[in-house]
């Protein structure tokens, strides 16, 4: 639960609400980027209408922005990002104009040879104007000297590597691509004569729409005058989509394979279970994103499911924190404890993940505080080891969990009577193989040179050194 999803894309072709149907995909989808939303859309002949800002979807956009900003099809973007100079320039969609063209794009991912790109790019005459990895594609498209939005697509992304979910706005439609290991997850949805496109399939669900398809690693569509039109990138197609998204970031409702994420998650708690058995009162889970594997532990295990943790949904960016000597407000001002659940009982909190584990901790203390007998922390993913490349924002490796206490002194640091993380084999049974699990096994399926999303910065190397526990 420490980690941050980068971005949520969503398209419209051929609404009469265009902009409205979009700004509703993105709202569906605002917990995939919560620092800041932007909507593209053609008016005809080239022209467009943009407004991005930062903000949640609900802040940036207005009835009356969206009654300015209607068009025939558009693109929306969602977007988490880090602070500086990854801010206000950086918010998506991106636009360029060539030629007479209009190129938008809005990208879910990270580009690992980003670096490499911008360099060639910029000794060939391009000026970047942002500082995100997004702008290398945009150029590589701009470039492609052909009026075909597939063969730019195609031209354009070769040589690109790492995670891109992408969709584009052209003079005359929309599309829509996935990269060939299918990092991010991408959607292709229908109702009535309007083709949608989306990260999630909640954002189908909000507009009464039908899920037709995911698009496949390294699969395309563009939608235009003509209909549908789908296409395959030049280079073979592995799939490797992030466990993360099912662990953690996707919402429950949404679907995978015909499936809810809500029930793979269950499964995962039922093999945690099975792996991590104890005697304990209860089994409860951290809200809201443990909620279905702490579910699946309980049926599992047969100990009783009880809503311990109660979440506030009301907690912003903006939340001033009035007493700087409470050192746990932080978690203080989004979880509380409903105390006589947990009084003298023996519990089993289910987390679906830890990274940094300072959150942990404190909600440990909480249940201490609150009087519980014992508590035993099972972790509804293995733990993780290894930075992200692939467009998940991580701290800093030195600050993984992994790296601050041994295996064998995690319960003490961690202040729990004993812990049991998931392991890669239970992972691998409930989601699949043809999954990314680099973050726990180190073994990524693109070379990475050690690039994060931000194309002015780079990521650290893991290291292994435990380091002193922090205070609680
Ligand atoms: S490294 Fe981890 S978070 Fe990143 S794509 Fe792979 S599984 Fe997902």
């Amino acid at each position: 639960m420490d980690l941050k999803e980068k971005c949520g894309l969503f398209a419209a072709y051929n609404g009469r609400t265009t902009s409205k149907d979009i700004y509703l995909g993105l709202y569906a989808q605002q917990h995939r980027g919560q620092e800041s939303a932007g909507i593209v859309v053609s008016r005809g002949l080239g022209d467009y209408a943009l407004h991005k800002d930062i903000g949640l979807v609900t802040n940036v956009f207005s009835e009356k922005l969206l009654h300015q900003l209607d068009g025939t099809f558009g693109i929306g973007h969602v977007r988490y990002s880090t602070s500086g100079s990854c801010a206000e320039k950086d918010i998506q969609p991106l636009v360029a104009t060539h030629r007479g063209q209009i190129i938008a794009m809005a990208h879910n991912g990270n580009i690992v040879n980003a670096l490499d790109l911008k360099e060639g790019l910029e000794s060939d005459g391009s000026v970047f104007t942002t500082t995100s990895d997004s702008e290398v594609i945009l150029h590589k498209i701009v470039r492609v000297r052909s009026d075909d939005p597939v063969e730019k697509i195609c031209e354009g992304l070769r040589g690109v590597e790492g995670a891109y979910s992408l969709v584009f706005l052209f003079n005359d439609g929309v599309a829509a691509v996935r990269d060939p290991f299918g990092f991010r997850p991408l959607f292709l949805g229908r109702k009535d004569g309007s083709i949608f496109f989306a990260s999630e399939t909640c954002a189908f669900d909000i507009l009464n729409a039908e899920c037709v398809a995911e698009v496949s690693p390294g699969e395309g569509y563009f939608v235009g005058p003509k209909g549908l039109r789908r296409f395959q990138l030049p280079v073979p197609a592995v799939e490797r989509m992030c466990s993360f998204e099912t662990i953690y970031f996707s919402r429950p409702d949404s679907q995978f394979k015909n499936q809810a994420i809500h029930r793979y998650r269950i499964k995962l708690g039922e093999e945690l279970a099975r792996e991590h058995p104890v005697d304990a009162d209860i089994v409860t889970g951290i809200p809201d994103s443990s909620n279905s594997a702490s579910l699946g532990y309980s049926i599992a295990s047969g100990i009783p499911l009880d809503i311990v943790l109660v979440r506030s949904h009301y907690t912003g960016r903006t939340f001033i924190a009035p007493y700087q000597s409470m050192r746990d407000l932080n978690v203080r001002k989004k979880i509380n404890i409903i105390s006589d659940s947990v009084l003298g009982k023996r519990v089993v909190v289910v987390d679906d993940s830890i990274v940094r584990g300072t959150t942990s901790r404190q909600i440990v203390k909480m249940f201490r505080d609150h009087g519980a007998a014992q508590v035993h922390l099972r972790i509804a993913s293995p733990m993780v080891r290894h930075p992200c490349f692939f467009g998940i924002d991580m701290p800093d490796p030195d600050d993984f969990l992994a790296n601050k206490a041994p295996a064998d002194q995690l319960a003490g640091y961690l202040g729990v009577d004993s812990i049991g993380y998931l392991s890669v084999d239970a992972l691998k049974r409930v989601v699949g193989d043809q999954t990314c699990m680099a973050c726990f096994t180190g073994k990524y399926p693109v070379p990475v040179n050690g690039q994060s999303n931000c194309i002015s910065k780079t990521a650290a190397a893991p290291e292994s050194a435990p380091l002193e526990p922090e205070p609680v």
